[in-house]
């Protein structure tokens, strides 16, 4: 992964903006603004910045207040944030630093020490990036793990109910899984649950979230989505797990869909149905998709 890192420039005027990008634009990707409102834009949109260069003095809008309303939003919250500005006093200083500012630079600025302190947030930035990473996913198969599913699980639901919207889940295990492993090892199994895992990933939109839930256990958020339409999911997820034979073993898997109720306090609860509609689905022979339904179960 050597991707260039990404830096967005913000100041209203044109030759400081100049100046910095000239100093970074080897090394990194520079996105550059010269309103506040401007930056609040572009901060938001791909390719996110992972650092941000910002002005304090500017018309309309200055960097403190930006910076507080980058803050407040929780898609740019974590970007870091450095004040290179002209107000210098120790007070500016201060009240930039405490309001979450990583670094605070002085104008005229010193080219040498600008990289050097770039080159820093953006190492701690992308640490921090690898750090989230590693502890909301699967090692094995790189979907989300349990940890960040219960998480996702229950602000999605919460949102759900605030604006009255459809979320369902699907719960799928892998059937006799036990079996392959005692037939052909481990490190085969592991494998298999790789390309398990391929086939969530790859049929999950960009707002669904597929997480391993346990062993051979994996979940699917589907945001928006009614119960017929998890169905539809479901059922060709199961006809696409049947068709994989990775390694060249038969595998399929069991499916529980089901669908969020307006009565529905708890998020444990939805969790417990797909898996009362999973069981149901063992039960009834395998390789099938049940849905969870009040009064049949
Ligand atoms: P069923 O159809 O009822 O789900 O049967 P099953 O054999 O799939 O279910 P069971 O819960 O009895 O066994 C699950 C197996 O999954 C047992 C365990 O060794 C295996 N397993 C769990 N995690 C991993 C893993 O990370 N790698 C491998 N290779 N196997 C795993
Ligand atoms: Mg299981
Ligand atoms: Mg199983």
């Amino acid at each position: 992964m050597s991707t260039k890192a990404v830096i967005l420039i913000v100041d209203d005027v044109p030759t400081n903006v100049q100046a910095l990008a000239l100093l970074l634009k080897e090394e990194y990707v520079i996105k550059v603004a010269t309103s506040g409102v401007r930056a609040l834009e572009l901060a938001g949109q791909d390719p996110m910045p992972d650092l941000i260069l910002l002005d304090v003095q500017m018309p309309d809008m200055n960097g403190f207040d930006v910076l507080k309303l980058l803050k407040e939003n929780s898609d740019t919250a974590q970007i870091p944030i450095i004040f290179v500005t002209g107000k210098d006093t120790v007070e500016d200083e201060e009240y930039g630093l405490e309001l979450g500012a990583v670094d605070y630079i002085a104008k005229p600025i010193r080219p040498s020490i600008v990289k050097a302190r770039v080159k820093t947030h953006i190492t701690l930035k992308q640490q921090h990036d690898q750090l989230v990473g590693m502890a909301t996913h699967d090692q094995l198969t790189g979907l989300y793990n349990r940890h960040y599913l219960s998480d996702t699980l229950s602000k999605r639901v919460a949102h759900a109910k605030r604006h009255g919207e459809a979320l369902s889940v699907i719960i799928v295990d892998i059937d006799h899984f036990k079996n392959v492993n005692d037939t052909f090892g481990h490190l085969t199994g592991d494998i298999i649950l790789k390309a398990v895992a391929n086939v969530m990933q790859d049929s999950a939109r960009k707002e669904d979230v597929a997480a391993r839930f346990g062993g051979e256990e994996f979940i699917m958020v589907l945001d928006n989505c009614t119960a017929d339409d998890a169905l539809v999911k479901a059922e060709n997820l199961r006809s696409k797990i049947q068709l994989l034979y990775p390694e060249d073993i038969a595998v399929t898997a069991s499916f529980g869909v089901v669908q969020l109720e307006k009565d529905m306090q708890r998020c444990e609860d939805l969790l417990k149905n797909a898996d009362m509609a999973l069981y149901m689905a063992k039960e009834e022979g395998r390789n099938r998709v049940i849905l969870y339904e009040k009064k049949a179960l």
